[in-house]
This record gives C-alpha cells, sequence and structure tokens, in this order.
C-alpha cells in the first residue's frame, strides 16, 4: 500500500484530495493544526484502516514514523480575510512549514507536490495567465503575505528539485468551489450564498466588474492526482478558464438561490486583482486533462450543500477562535 501525507488535511481541498487517495487505496495520514480547517470534513475517514490523523502545526518540525511515497502540502489560510487575520501563520506556514516538507519528503526519499496559487501572478497584466508570466504582486500590500509566501514556496521547492534532485510537483491553483467550503471564510461564493440564505443583500465589491474564473473541486482533484503522477516539475495551472465578472456571478447566484434581495454595493478591497483565468494549454498537454463541470452543475451541488448546513453554521460570526492561535 503506497502511503501518502497531506497536509491540510482537514480543509476544504485537503479533505477533498483524502477522499480521492483512499479511493485509490492509499494508506493517508492527514495532517492539520485546524486553525482554518475543521475535522468534520474528515470525520467520516476516522473509522478507516488506511487513514490516521496528526492535529500538527507543519510549521513547527514533523515527525512521521514510517514510509512515505508522497507528500502533499495543502495547509495553508487561502481566503484574503483569513490571511488578513493571521498573516504571520500565513507567512509561516509558506515557508517554514514547506521547509520542513520538503526535508520530510528528502528524508522519505517522496515525491512532493505543493499547492501554489494564481496569487502568484498577483493583479496580472497578463491575460489569461500562461505559466511563464512571472506577475505582479505587492509585497507589503494586505495580499502579501499569502502571495510572497506562495512565491517563495515555489522556489524552494524548485531548489530543493535543482540542487537535491527531489521529485516534486507545483500546482498553480486558481480560484476553486465546491462543498465543504467554510460558509463565513469571506470568499465570494460562500459569501454570495450564505447572504442569500439568510435573506440579506448581496455585496458586489467594487463595481463587479473584476473578473474570476471558478473550477469545480472534483475537477481540480483529478488535475493535482495526474499532476502527482506525472514527471513535471515546472508549475501548472489547474482552473477553469470560463470567465466571469464579479457583478455577473452575483446575478447567476441571485437566480440560483430564488433570493428576492438586491445587490449593493461595497469598496474594493486593496490590491484586489482586476481579472484572474488561466490559460490551461500546459496542462492539457502534459496531463491531458481539463474541467468537465460546468459553473451550473458544481454551483448546484455547491448550493445543496450550504443549504443542508445546520442553521447555526449559517449565523456562526467566525468559524474559528483566530485570536487564541494568533497569540501561540
Ligand atoms: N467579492 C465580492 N463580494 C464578497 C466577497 C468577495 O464582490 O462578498 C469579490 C472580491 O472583491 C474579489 C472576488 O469577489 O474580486 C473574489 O474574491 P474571493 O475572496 O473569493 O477570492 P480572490 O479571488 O479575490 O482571492
Amino acid at each position: 500500500m503506497k502511503r501518502v501525507l497531506i497536509t491540510g488535511a482537514a480543509g476544504f481541498l485537503g479533505s477533498h484530495l483524502c477522499d480521492r487517495f483512499i479511493k485509490e487505496s492509499y494508506y493517508v495520514i492527514g495532517m492539520d493544526n485546524l486553525i482554518t480547517g475543521d475535522l468534520k470534513n474528515i470525520e467520516h475517514l476516522f473509522k478507516l484502516k488506511n487513514f490516521e490523523f496528526y492535529n500538527h502545526d507543519v510549521s513547527k518540525f514533523i515527525h512521521v514514523p514510517g514510509e512515505l511515497d508522497y507528500i502533499l502540502h495543502f495547509a495553508s489560510p487561502a481566503s484574503p480575510i483569513d490571511y488578513l487575520k493571521i498573516p504571520i501563520q500565513t507567512l509561516k506556514v509558506g515557508s517554514l512549514g514547506t521547509h520542513n516538507c520538503l526535508g520530510l519528503a528528502k528524508a522519505k526519499g517522496a515525491r512532493m507536490l505543493i499547492a501554489s496559487t494564481s496569487e502568484v501572478y498577483g493583479d496580472p497584466h497578463v491575460h489569461p495567465q500562461t505559466e511563464d508570466y512571472w506577475g505582479n504582486v505587492n509585497p507589503v500590500g494586505p495580499r502579501g503575505v499569502y502571495d510572497e509566501a506562495k512565491r517563495f514556496q515555489e522556489a524552494i521547492t524548485m531548489a530543493y528539485h535543482t540542487y537535491h534532485g527531489l521529485e516534486t510537483r507545483i500546482v498553480r491553483i486558481f480560484n476553486t468551489y465546491g462543498p465543504r467550503m467554510r460558509l463565513n471564510d469571506g470568499r465570494v461564493l460562500p459569501a454570495f450564498i450564505g447572504q442569500a440564505l439568510r435573506g440579506e443583500d448581496i455585496t458586489v465589491f467594487g463595481d463587479g466588474s473584476q473578473t474570476r474564473s471558478f473550477c469545480y473541486v472534483d475537477d481540480l482533484v483529478e488535475g493535482i492526482y495526474r499532476l502527482l503522477m506525472s514527471d513535471e516539475a515546472q508549475p501548472v495551472n489547474i482552473g477553469n478558464p470560463d470567465e466571469i465578472t464579479i457583478g455577473d456571478f452575483a446575478e447567476e447566484i441571485i437566480k440560483l438561490t430564488g433570493t428576492d434581495q438586491k445587490v449593493v454595493y461595497k469598496p474594493l478591497p486593496t490590491d484586489d486583482p482586476t481579472q484572474r483565468q488561466p490559460n490551461i494549454d500546459r496542462a492539457r498537454a502534459i496531463l491531458n486533462w481539463e474541467p468537465k463541470v460546468s459553473r451550473a452543475e458544481g454551483l448546484k451541488i455547491t448550493y445543496e450543500y450550504f443549504k443542508n448546513l445546520p442553521e447555526e453554521e449559517l449565523y456562526k460570526k467566525e468559524h474559528k477562535d483566530f485570536e487564541a492561535f494568533s497569540r501561540k
């Protein structure tokens, strides 16, 4: 049985990856410090003989007994609200956390895949974004803690690849959605659906002309799986190129949920990228991958998930006590 370590296992993407590797008959070791993750996302795995969980902060030395074939490093706050609230942890998990994972991968002879992000392109001047674009990032803006941690993460991963000969994979993940997103993490999709479910106005930031391209989580997981199994050490964009303005997206959510609330406009957050769309030619060519789930299908499934959450989740102001973690 091949053994895989997944950091950020209790998070949105991490938990879906755990499911996928369990389905592929791996022995899965999940790791998370539960700052933004939630055990609810993986509790269905606890009864399995081929799953175990470590409550550990990967920014500190990681000890895992036994062999490891693969490490997938998905631990990180990933919503702009989260990394505004816990900027130091965001920097640490992308830098120290990645260094620890790389050291572990080297010691175990494991192949390592890191979760990078379209945020490495910043507010891009090249559209759609290709992997050879270097980006336009403000290091000292509010997003800098995430963007620069992820850029450092790519750099140190590439250094381990070239200097130590470690087998490494870098996925640049574009906006992804699906069940197990946190309802109150501030991201646009759960924000809009949460507002519709609570009967509140839909808050569009700026004039709504900024664009995003949303990928359904199952498509993303398939792309990541293929990348891990490939020979490609250069970064690969995984995302859905179907681009939409946030204003039009708000209208789609209003139609989907049948809410009779109206759109209200709020100030655009600092350094909010004006456009984002992946160029996925490399993924198509190397991985024979492209997304299969349309936004209409994916949104329906995701809306069902949010609708069926216990009502108190809807009114929870914040999922976690960030303050308590910040003092650690
Ligand atoms: N956004 C919005 N209303 C909200 C939350 C977000 O209009 O209630 C906008 C946000 O300004 C950004 C886009 O939606 O332009 C996507 O934001 P998100 O936080 O989901 O992720 P990002 O892609 O910016 O990292």
